[in-house]
C-alpha cells in the first residue's frame, strides 16, 4: 500500500455515521490545564465543542490526527452548538484563558456558523484575558476573524497546526492541505488583524527519524518564529485511526522520546526570536504518547512544563536518566536500520 492509498483509506474508515441531536447537544469534554499570560501563569478552561469536524479529515486527514473519532459526522445547528455553549458554561469559573476546540476549524462555516461563532466568543468576553481557537489557514480572513474582535474585549489568539516549514515534509509525511508558505501568510494576517497567532509544531512525523525530526521541528522554530507570538512543540501520540496507529501496530513507528522533545526546546530556544516556545505533551509517558524509560518521565514532564510557562530553559540542560545513553544510542543507530 503507498502512504497515499493508506491514508484515504485511513480516513475511510474512521469517518462516523451522523449523530442523534442528543449527542449534538453536549459538547465532547472540557477541562482547566496550567498556562501562561506573559509572566502570569494562570488556570485555562478548555473546551472541545461537538461540531462536522475538520473537513480535510474526510478526504484525506493529517498522519496523526484522529480527531474524526470526536466528531458528529454532519454539521451541528446554531441550537445545537448553543446548548453546549449552555452546558460548558455552568463549569466555567472565570479562567482568564480560555481555549475552543473543535477536532478541525472554528472558523470554518461548515463547523461553527458565524453567529455562533460570536456567541460563543461573546460568552467570555468580559470575564476572559485572552482566548484561543484553531483554525486551517484558508479559514483566517478579516472577514471571519472582524466579527470576532468586535465580540470579544480582550485578547484572541489563534492557532495553526503548520508542523513544519519544510514542504516536503509537511505533504508527504504529515499530510496536509496546503503549503507551509500558507501557514505563514495566515500567522502574519492574523498579527496585522491585531490578533495573536500561535503555530504548533509536529515532533515525529512518520517516516521522519527521531534525529531528523528534531532537526526539522529547531529549523522550523527558526522560520516561523518571525510568523507567530508563539510556537508549540506537539511530540506525536498514538491516536485512533490514523496512519500512524497503522504504522505503531505494525513495529514500525515508535512515539518520540521525551529526550527529543527536551532537545527540540533547548536547541529551538536560541533561535525563536520573540516568540514563545512551550511544549505540553499529549499522553506524556504513556506507551503510546512521548516517553522515556518510565523511572524519569515524570521528572522531565515536569521540567518540561516549567519551562514553557516560565521561558527559561537553562533547567533542561541538568535533567539526566540512565536511558539518555540509550536514546542516544538509538538516533545514532537507527539511520543505519539497527534497532538499540
Ligand atoms: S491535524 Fe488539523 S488539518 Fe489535519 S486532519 Fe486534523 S484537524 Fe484536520
Ligand atoms: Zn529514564
Amino acid at each position: 500500500m503507498t502512504p497515499e492509498s493508506l491514508a484515504r483509506a485511513v480516513a475511510r474508515d474512521r469517518r462516523p455515521a451522523p449523530a442523534e441531536a442528543d449527542a449534538a447537544s453536549r459538547y465532547v469534554r472540557l477541562w482547566v490545564e496550567p498556562e501562561a499570560i506573559g509572566a502570569d501563569r494562570v488556570p485555562a478552561f478548555v473546551l472541545i465543542l461537538h461540531t462536522r469536524g475538520c473537513y480535510w479529515a474526510d478526504q484525506k486527514g493529517c498522519s496523526m490526527c484522529g480527531y474524526a473519532k470526536d466528531t458528529l459526522g454532519r454539521s451541528a445547528t446554531p441550537a445545537e452548538l448553543a446548548s453546549q455553549l449552555t452546558r460548558a458554561l455552568g463549569h466555567y469559573r472565570g479562567e482568564p484563558y480560555v481555549k475552543i476546540y473543535t477536532s478541525g476549524s472554528f472558523l470554518d462555516d461548515r463547523e461553527v456558523d458565524p453567529e455562533s461563532r460570536a456567541g460563543v466568543v461573546r460568552a467570555f468576553a468580559g470575564s476572559a484575558r485572552r482566548l484561543l481557537f484553531e483554525t486551517l489557514p484558508e479559514f483566517a480572513t478579516d472577514a471571519n476573524v472582524a466579527p470576532l474582535r468586535e465580540a470579544f474585549r480582550g485578547e484572541l489568539e489563534v492557532a495553526l497546526g503548520l508542523e513544519s516549514t519544510d514542504p516536503v515534509v509537511l505533504a508527504k509525511y504529515v499530510h496536509k492541505n496546503a503549503p507551509p508558505s500558507e501557514y505563514l501568510a495566515a500567522g502574519d494576517r492574523l498579527r496585522a488583524l491585531g490578533v495573536r497567532a500561535k503555530a504548533y509544531l509536529l515532533l515525529k512525523p512518520p517516516y521522519l527519524s527521531e534525529s531528523e525530526s528534531v532537526d526539522d521541528v529547531v529549523r522550523s522554530i527558526g522560520e516561523a518564529s518571525g510568523h507567530f507570538d508563539a510556537l508549540s512543540v506537539n511530540p506525536v501520540h498514538i491516536q485512533n485511526g490514523t496512519v500512524v496507529e497503522w504504522l505503531y501496530r505494525r513495529g514500525r513507528y515508535r512515539p518520540p522520546w521525551l529526550w527529543s522533545v527536551v532537545e527540540a526546546l533547548r536547541n529551538g530556544a536560541p533561535v525563536r526570536g520573540a516568540a514563545r516556545l512551550v511544549s505540553f505533551p499529549t499522553a506524556g509517558g504513556l506507551p503510546r504518547g512521548p516517553h522515556n524509560c518510565g523511572r524519569c518521565d515524570a521528572r522531565v514532564l515536569a521540567a518540561l512544563e516549567a519551562a514553557s510557562l516560565d521561558q527559561s530553559f537553562g533547567a533542561l540542560d541538568a535533567l539526566d536518566c540512565a536511558c539518555r545513553t540509550t536514546w542516544s544510542a538509538a538516533r545514532d543507530l537507527e539511520p543505519l536500520g539497527v534497532e538499540a
